[in-house]
C-alpha cells in the first residue's frame, strides 16, 4: 500500500522522497488519492465513507502530536466488543499503511461510528464484489485499492507491470498515479503548481481516446514510467547534467505525447485529407498535433496552467524542449536518431559506456542542444520499448498495437484505400510483423543505445527473448496453417 504518512525526517521513507520544500504539496498529493478512494468506494454508503475520509484526514494531517492521554475508551475492550469496529480498524491501517494506535482510532469520533455503526455484512458483501477489484477485507492484501505494495516497489524496475497498476487503480487513476509519483521522487512540485498539475492530468488523460485499442492514457502512462526507469538506471540526469526543469519537460512529454490520438497513422490522416494533416501541411502530422493541442489546454483556462510559477526565460526552455521531445516521437526520424546514437559511438570512440563522458566534454554553449538530442532519443526508446519489456507484459502491447493497425486497414478496404503496411487482418501474422519489428528496428535500435548505456543491457536481451518467443508462436501457426491445407 502506499504510504500517506511517512516521517518526513527519516531519509529512509522511500515510497514518497518528498523534498522539505514541498512538504505542503504532500498534503495535496493525498487528497489526490483520497479522491481515488472516494470514486472507488462510492457504492459505500455516504456516511460512513465520509467518516472514514475525515478520519483519515485527520489522522494524517495532524500526524502524532495528538494527546495520547485523552483517550476516550480503552480500544481492547471496544475491539471485543464490536467486531465491526474492529473490520474497520483492520482495513483502515492496511489501507492506509499508517501504523495506528488501538487508542487513536477509540479517540477519533467514536460516538459518531458508535451512532453509525458499519455494518459488517455490506463490507464482506463489497469485498466480494470481483468486477470492483477491491477487497476491504485484508485477508488478501493485493487486492487493494491504491498501489499495492508489489506494484510501489517495483516502479522504479523493469518487472513493473502497467496493467495490474491499472486494476488497482483504475483505468482513470493510472497516468495520474504514475506522474504523481514520479513528480514527487523527483521533487518537481517545487516548481509546479500541484493543482494545476492535477487538473492538467485529468483533462490529459480524458483526452485520450479509450476506444483506441493501443494509443491510450495507459500507453502514454507506459511511456512515461518507462522513462523514469531508464532515466533512473542509466543515471542520466548526471550524465547529461539534466536540471529539475529539463527532467521535468522529458516526463510532461511523455505523459502528453500522443494526446487526443486518434488511432490512425500519419499517412492514413494524410490520404484522407483531414483536417489535422491540413493544417500541419502533412508535417509530424499527430506529433505536431498532440503538442499544440496541448499547448491549447494549458493556455485555455489558468486551472491547466502548470507552468504559471516559471518565469518567461523557463517557460521558453520547457516549451522548447516538449516540442523537440514530442516531435521526436514521429517515427519519421528512427533512422536519424539511429545514426545519431551510432555517430556518437564512432566518434567517440565509445564501448560499453567507456568513453562516453568526452561527449558532453567541450560542447559549452551548445549543451542545450545535445542535451535535447538525448531527450529525444530517450522519449523515442520508450515510445518503442514494448518489446523490450518481459514477455507476459509486451505480449499485452503487441495485440493491442496489432489490433489498433488492423482496425485502420478496415478502414482502408471501407474507404477503398491501398491497405498500409502492416495493417491487413487478412494476410498479417502478429508474430511475424512483431519479429519484423524487434528485427529491424528495436533491436538495433537499443543495441547500439546500451552501447552508451549498458546499464540497460537487460533492455536488449529481454528483445532477443521476445523474439525466440515469437518464433516459436509463428512456427506453431505455420505447422496449424500446414495441417488445415
Ligand atoms: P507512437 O504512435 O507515438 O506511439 O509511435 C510509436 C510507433 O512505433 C507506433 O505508432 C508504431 O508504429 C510503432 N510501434 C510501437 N510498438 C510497436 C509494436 N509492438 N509493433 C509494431 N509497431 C510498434
Ligand atoms: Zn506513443
Amino acid at each position: 500500500m502506499i504510504k500517506f504518512q511517512q516521517d518526513l525526517s527519516d531519509p529512509s521513507s522511500r515510497a514518497f522522497n518528498i523534498h522539505p520544500n514541498a512538504l505542503i504539496k504532500k498534503d495535496k498529493l493525498k487528497k489526490l488519492f483520497f479522491n481515488i478512494i472516494r470514486k472507488k468506494l462510492n457504492f459505500l454508503e455516504e456516511n460512513y465513507l465520509l467518516t472514514i475520509i475525515n478520519w483519515l484526514e485527520k489522522e494524517t494531517i495532524e500526524t502524532q502530536n495528538q494527546n495520547k492521554n485523552n483517550i476516550l475508551k480503552n480500544y481492547t475492550e471496544l475491539k471485543n466488543e464490536n467486531e465491526e469496529y474492529q473490520t474497520l480498524y483492520n482495513f483502515l491501517s492496511d489501507y492506509t499503511n499508517i501504523k495506528l494506535k488501538p487508542d487513536t482510532i477509540a479517540e477519533y469520533n467514536l460516538e459518531k461510528l458508535q451512532n453509525k455503526p458499519i455494518s459488517l455484512s455490506t463490507l464482506k458483501k463489497f469485498s466480494q464484489n470481483k468486477s470492483q477489484n477491491i477487497n476491504l477485507i485484508p485477508t488478501e492484501p493485493e487486492k487493494y485499492i491504491l498501489f499495492s505494495e508489489e506494484s510501489i516497489n517495483k516502479i522504479e524496475t523493469q518487472e513493473f507491470n502497467i496493467f495490474k497498476l491499472e486494476e488497482e487503480v483504475g483505468a482513470e487513476n493510472t497516468l495520474s498515479v504514475i506522474s504523481c509519483y514520479i513528480f514527487n521522487s523527483n521533487n518537481l512540485y517545487s516548481y509546479f503548481n500541484y493543482n494545476k498539475f492535477e487538473n492538467f492530468l485529468q483533462a490529459i488523460t480524458k483526452g485520450y481516446n479509450r476506444e483506441n485499442p493501443y494509443h491510450t492514457d495507459l500507453h502514454a502512462a507506459d511511456v512515461t514510467q518507462t522513462s523514469m526507469l531508464y532515466t533512473k538506471k542509466a543515471n542520466l540526469v548526471k550524465f547529461l547534467k539534466l536540471n529539475p526543469l529539463d527532467i521535468a519537460s522529458l516526463y510532461i512529454s511523455c505523459i502528453v505525447h500522443d494526446y487526443k490520438h486518434p488511432g490512425y497513422t500519419n499517412q492514413f490522416l494524410i490520404n484522407i485529407n483531414s483536417p489535422i494533416s491540413i493544417r500541419s501541411n502533412d508535417t509530424d502530422v499527430l506529433e505536431a498535433y498532440h503538442i499544440s493541442q496541448t499547448f491549447k489546454l494549458i493556455m485555455s483556462n489558468e486551472k491547466y496552467n502548470i507552468f504559471s510559477e516559471l518565469n518567461n526565460e523557463n517557460y521558453r526552455l520547457i516549451r522548447k524542449r516538449m516540442i523537440g521531445c514530442v516531435l521526436a516521437t514521429d517515427m519519421i526520424f528512427h533512422n536519424k536518431q539511429f545514426n545519431f546514437v551510432k555517430d556518437n559511438i564512432t566518434n567517440f570512440n565509445i564501448s560499453k559506456g567507456e568513453n562516453r563522458d568526452k561527449i558532453l566534454e567541450n560542447v559549452n554553449e551548445k549543451i542545450f542542444e545535445v542535451q535535447q538530442d538525448f531527450l529525444e532519443i530517450l522519449i523515442h526508446a520508450c515510445d518503442i520499448s514494448n518489446p523490450t519489456k518481459p514477455f507476459n507484459i509486451y505480449s499485452f502491447w503487441a495485440d493491442k498495437v496489432v489490433t489498433e493497425f488492423f482496425r485502420q486497414g478496415d478502414k482502408e478496404k471501407e474507404l477503398g484505400l491501398k491497405v498500409s503496411m502492416n495493417c491487413d487482418r487478412l494476410t498479417v501474422s502478429k508474430a511475424q510483423s512483431q519479429i519484423g519489428f524487434m528485427n529491424f528496428i528495436v533491436l538495433p535500435f537499443f543495441n547500439s543505445l546500451t552501447e552508451i548505456f549498458p546499464e540497460l543491457i537487460f533492455l536488449s536481451d529481454n528483445v532477443k527473448n521476445n523474439i525466440e518467443v515469437f518464433k516459436k508462436i509463428k512456427e506453431k501457426e505455420d505447422k496449424e496453417k500446414e495441417e488445415k491445407k
